[in-house]
């Protein structure tokens, strides 16, 4: 690892998508992933993204519960969050095996775990739209990083969540998210949902650079899907530019 690269977070997703390459026998083959892949930021090598990576501080911690599809999905913005999140942790899920690595987290004193889940699908006792930001432990958030059909059996079948609040985001706060960065889709993403999060634990920076860091990545990504010619003069890259340590140029 160069020096480089150890001045940023750990990325726990990368870490699992490493560790399950090495366990399979056979190379995975990305679908549409004819074209190289850079291999730390994911996005085909001509459009890397690696120089993008914001550098930020949060008190927040993420944690990630994929499946493991998700893991080497050249689209998952979950990688995103730990890119950005310094202390972030993924696991892939199991209803049988569950990773003791995850129980000992979710009983760590130092934090305070919400998982992030509609309200509407819970006891509304458990529901919370706040994060108690300034307390003595640090939120720690939990985000099912599958497709919904997914998340929901995730949410079902594994009891180890069972005791910790719900961080059911509101409809209105979700309307005005979605004005404000003008998104079209009806479901935000797993990266979205966080920079949600992290504004409301106070995390206001790196919420920001999280949501440009997004808006960047899918730039990034759409151009090379579409053969189209790298541009870093679009509002995202100057929005994420305070939050990027540049050590070569990169603004024409
Ligand atoms: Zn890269």
């Amino acid at each position: 690892m160069s020096h480089a690269v150890s001045r940023f977070a750990m990325n726990a997703v990368a870490r699992l998508r490493d560790e399950r390459e090495e366990e399979s026998t056979k190379p995975f083959l990305a679908r549409g992933s004819r074209a190289p892949r850079c291999h730390t930021c994911r996005v085909i090598e001509s459009h890397c993204l690696c120089s993008w990576r914001p550098q930020v501080e949060s008190r927040a911690g993420v944690c990630l519960i994929m499946t493991r599809k998700e893991v080497f999905k050249p689209s998952n913005t979950g990688w995103l969050i730990a890119d950005v999140v310094r202390d972030n942790f993924a696991f892939i899920w199991s209803r049988t095996d569950v990773d003791p690595e995850l129980i000992k987290l979710l009983s760590d004193p130092q934090w305070q775990p919400y998982l992030v889940f509609p309200g509407e699908y819970v006891a509304p006792e458990r529901v919370t739209h706040t994060v108690e930001a300034t307390g003595e432990k640090r939120p720690l958030f939990i985000l099912l990083d599958a497709t919904w059909t997914e998340a929901r059996k995730i949410f079902r079948k594994s009891p180890y969540f069972d005791g910790f609040p719900i961080l059911s985001l509101l409809p209105e706060k979700l309307s005005r998210y979605r004005l404000r960065r003008s998104t079209r889709s009806e479901h935000l993403c797993t990266a979205e949902v966080a920079a949600l999060c992290l504004d409301l634990a106070g995390d206001v920076d790196a919420a920001s650079a999280l949501d440009a860091y997004f808006d960047v990545f899918s730039q990034h990504y759409l151009d090379a899907k579409h053969q189209l010619e790298l541009n870093v003069s679009t509002p995202a890259h100057t929005e994420l530019l305070p939050f990027v340590e540049h050590t070569a140029p990169v603004m024409p």
